[in-house]
């Protein structure tokens, strides 16, 4: 969405950030019912880098996590995927994605970032989480098995000046971990992610027996 606002109209652009490892479809729903709610003019997907809160395992290479966004969001054109995460190197900082897409778009483009109620939590702990708010409106969407009570938004709006807005969207119980730890087994994870993306894991062997740290019980 390179040309977004050069119009000169108001547009909102969607931010999906995550590991992706690997995409699936809680992320795409949860997006598309964001785009649709807040009139979105498309939704960016960003895969991190080197996403910080996530050492403790091996993460699957970047542009392995790259192509499968890719793939996975191609049949909808209001989605993109965005490699400036992995292009920056380093760990990987939200913070530092909002500054570098603020500077890209005119002023008329409103940025909204959109996490899942388990992620949101903890945005208080992102480095600069004051630039976070400033930068974007964020946009947290329920997630099954992660309730965001009342005392947890306040909790939330104590520790800085965000805009949020809560989006209910359609309950998938879906994790990134619970499609690895079925591959890791020889399990199928048909229908949890694009056919696209399935076809690619294959191809590539990703997830198998033995690369994974679910077989290590690590998690
Ligand atoms: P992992 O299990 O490896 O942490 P994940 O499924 O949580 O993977 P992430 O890449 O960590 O996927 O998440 C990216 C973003 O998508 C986060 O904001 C997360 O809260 C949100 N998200 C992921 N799955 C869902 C889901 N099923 N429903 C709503 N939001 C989700
Ligand atoms: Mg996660």
């Amino acid at each position: 969405f390179d040309d977004l606002g050069r119009d000169g109209k108001p547009a909102r652009l969607g931010i999906m950030g995550g590991t992706f490892d690997p995409i699936h479809i809680g992320h795409l729903a949860c997006a598309e019912q964001a785009r649709e709610a807040y009139d979105l003019d498309g939704v960016v997907f960003v895969p991190a880098g080197n996403p910080v809160f996530k050492k403790d395992r091996v993460v699957t290479p970047a542009a392995e996590r790259l192509e499968m966004c890719r793939i996975a969001t191609r049949s909808n054109p209001a989605f993109d995927v965005s490699a400036i995460e992995i292009e920056r190197g380093g760990d990987t900082y939200t913070v530092d994605t909002l500054r570098q897409l603020r500077a890209h778009y005119p002023d008329n483009v409103e940025l909204r970032f959109i996490t899942g109620a388990d992620a949101v939590y903890h945005i208080v702990q992102w480095r600069e989480s004051a630039a976070i708010a400033d930068l974007a409106r964020l946009i947290a969407v329920t997630r099954p098995g992660y309730v965001l009570s009342e005392e947890r938004r306040a909790f939330i709006a104590e520790h800085g000046n965000f805009a949020i807005d809560y989006l209910e969207v359609t309950a998938l119980a879906i994790s990134s971990s619970d499609l690895r730890e079925r591959l890791a087994r020889g399990k199928s994870i048909r229908y949890l992610t694009m056919q696209g993306v399935l076809d690619h894991i294959q191809e590539r062997g990703l997830y198998e027996t033995g690369s994974s740290d679910e077989e290590g019980g690590v998690r």
